[in-house]
């Protein structure tokens, strides 16, 4: 028997095991070692949960709570949180190992979603249609679509749910969450305060488990009725292709290579704060990650220098710790990827700037933490430079010209994010006009807001969360027409 803490699932408003009553373990990234037990889902207890929150979607408790009443359920939940958000915060990182210091600032912004979408919720109105016949009265009814399966990745489970929870509640659907198998415990915490705030049983549950086993039987479940997934590009596809099949409406909020871009007016100190945080941070698991660097060549040495001496000064240790600055990789699988990454680069001609290889000393012999790394001599058909490393790794490539600096942050599969570096006016509207990604940011880097929508163009994904137009994805429009004429309609043809 173990006596590590064991986490469980979540349906019909109760903490219930796995119906096989199998678990698994969770990691403690700064230690490398088992820290937690989690329940190990599988398609019964998908099923399970699916059908709880099918049944919760026509119950009278929820399908006829009226939308303001969705919305105060909302905000219940996003006082709760704002009380609790230390807890959260600390639940955070000691599972996926990001800083305490981020996860504090992260929690305490968090239930700006639920309220901006607690907001939104009785603000979803039909239209009333200017028919074009006489005596026909047409208007839209817009309604729910069902159960939504709310699937997230490891690098910011309580926040990534908020993207997809907020609006599917507001609209009106009831959600099963799969969490990432490598952060499944956060989300213990947070249903404890989705029950707190009253919402009927069935209407949040989550389900724990591998992808394969619970990802997948929830995207075939029959009555699914619509995907947010947020993760990899690999994961996203097989992902799309189920939804396709089945033809129900998905989003895929998925990987990035994005570009800092700095030009020659800029303010070079503000820049390179901006793109150390833009990689760093987080120590490059985040989907926007800055891990190109676009720069022009009058200015790439002096950027470069600074760059490589700000990352080169970076605290290296224990994410729980206020003072670190970057904290260790949330699986040692992802970890030996990034390595790989590095080797690679380093074999097909790349230059090291800094780091190179995993960080020693202290915490960092048990846990899994990559040093930060920068390379120059990168050209762009390397891996390097087309793919995700999804960890501490900057590639640089200096530019010439504008043109030559958009056309090269936008040879990439993926559409993200960018950022423009400039205090010339015209140039920075051009780049935000020009450039190819979901999110671009102007003289700062990585932030956002319930308001603005957050997706990707290309191969970074479909559709987008965030801003009042994500909860149309939540959502499915009905016409309805009523002839109000004495004649009704033609027996044989059409009403036109
Ligand atoms: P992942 O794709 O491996 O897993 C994400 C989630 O999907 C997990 O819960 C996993 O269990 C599940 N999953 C995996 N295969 C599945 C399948 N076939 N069917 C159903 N579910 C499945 O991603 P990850 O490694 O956890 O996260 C890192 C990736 O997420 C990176 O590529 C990153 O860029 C991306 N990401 C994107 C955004 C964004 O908003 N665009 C934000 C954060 C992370």
């Amino acid at each position: 028997m173990t006596s590590l803490p064991r986490f469980l699932m979540f349906v019909d408003n109760e903490f219930t095991p796995a119906v096989s009553g199998r678990w698994f373990s969770s990691f403690d990234p700064a230690r490398g070692v088992p820290w937690a037990e989690v329940a190990a889902g599988g398609p019964e207890d998908v099923d399970r949960a699916v059908q709880s929150a099918d049944r919760a979607f026509r119950s009278a408790d929820w399908a006829r709570l009226s939308a303001s009443d969705r919305g105060v359920l909302l905000n219940r939940l996003a006082e709760l949180i704002a009380t609790h958000s230390g807890e959260l915060a600390a639940a955070e990182t000691r599972d996926n190992g990001k800083l305490l210091a981020e996860m504090r600032g992260q929690m305490a912004y968090m239930p700006r979603w639920y309220r901006y979408f607690a907001g939104l919720a009785d603000k979803i109105e039909g239209a009333v249609l200017p028919a074009d016949k006489p005596d026909m009265f047409a208007y839209t009814r817009l309604e729910p679509l069902g159960v939504v399966a709310a699937i997230v990745p490891w690098n910011s489970p309580l926040l990534l749910t908020a993207w997809k929870l907020a609006p599917a509640l507001a609209a009106g659907n009831t959600v099963v969450i799969k969490p990432s198998e490598f952060t499944s415990t956060s989300i213990t915490p947070f249903l404890d305060l989705v029950r707190q705030a009253g919402f009927p049983p069935g209407v949040v549950n989550a389900v724990t488990g591998t992808g394969a086993e619970v990802g997948a039987a929830l995207v075939e479940h029959p009555l699914v009725r619509a995907v947010a997934f947020t993760g990899g590009e690999a994961a996203g596809m097989a992902i799309g292709a189920t939804a396709g099949r089945r033809l129900i409406p998905m989003t895929l909020e998925l990987g990035g290579k994005s570009a800092n871009i700095v030009f020659p007016d800029a303010d070079i100190g503000r820049a390179v704060n901006g793109i150390v945080g833009g990689i760093f941070a987080a120590t490059g698991q985040t989907c926007v990650a800055g891990s190109r660097l676009l720069v022009h060549r009058s200015v790439a040495a002096e950027v470069l220098d600074r760059v490589t001496e700000l990352a080169r000064s970076a605290r290296i240790g224990d994410p729980m710790d206020l003072d670190t600055q970057v904290g260790p990789i949330t699986t040692e699988a992802q970890m030996q990827r990034i390595l790989g990454h590095i080797e690679e680069a380093k074999s097909a001609g790349a230059r090291v700037l800094l780091g190179g290889g995993r960080a020693s000393g202290g915490i960092c012999d048990s846990g899994w933490f990559v040093l930060p790394t920068i390379f120059g001599d990168v050209t762009p058909d390397m891996r390097l430079v087309r793919q995700e490393v999804f960890g501490p790794v900057l590639a640089v490539l200096p530019f010439d010209t504008e043109d030559e600096a958009l056309s090269l942050a936008n040879a990439t599969d993926y559409g993200l994010a960018a950022g423009v570096w400039t205090n010339d006016l015209n140039r920075a509207h051009r780049l935000a006009a020009g450039l190819q990604a979901g999110s671009v940011w102007v003289n700062t880097y990585r932030t956002s807001g319930p308001m603005a929508p957050f997706g990707g163009y290309k191969n970074s994904g479909l559709g987008r969360e965030g801003g009042q137009l994500a909860v149309l994805h939540f959502l499915q429009q009905k016409a309805v027409w009523v002839d109000m004429g004495a004649a009704g309609p033609p027996p044989f043809t059409m009403k036109l």
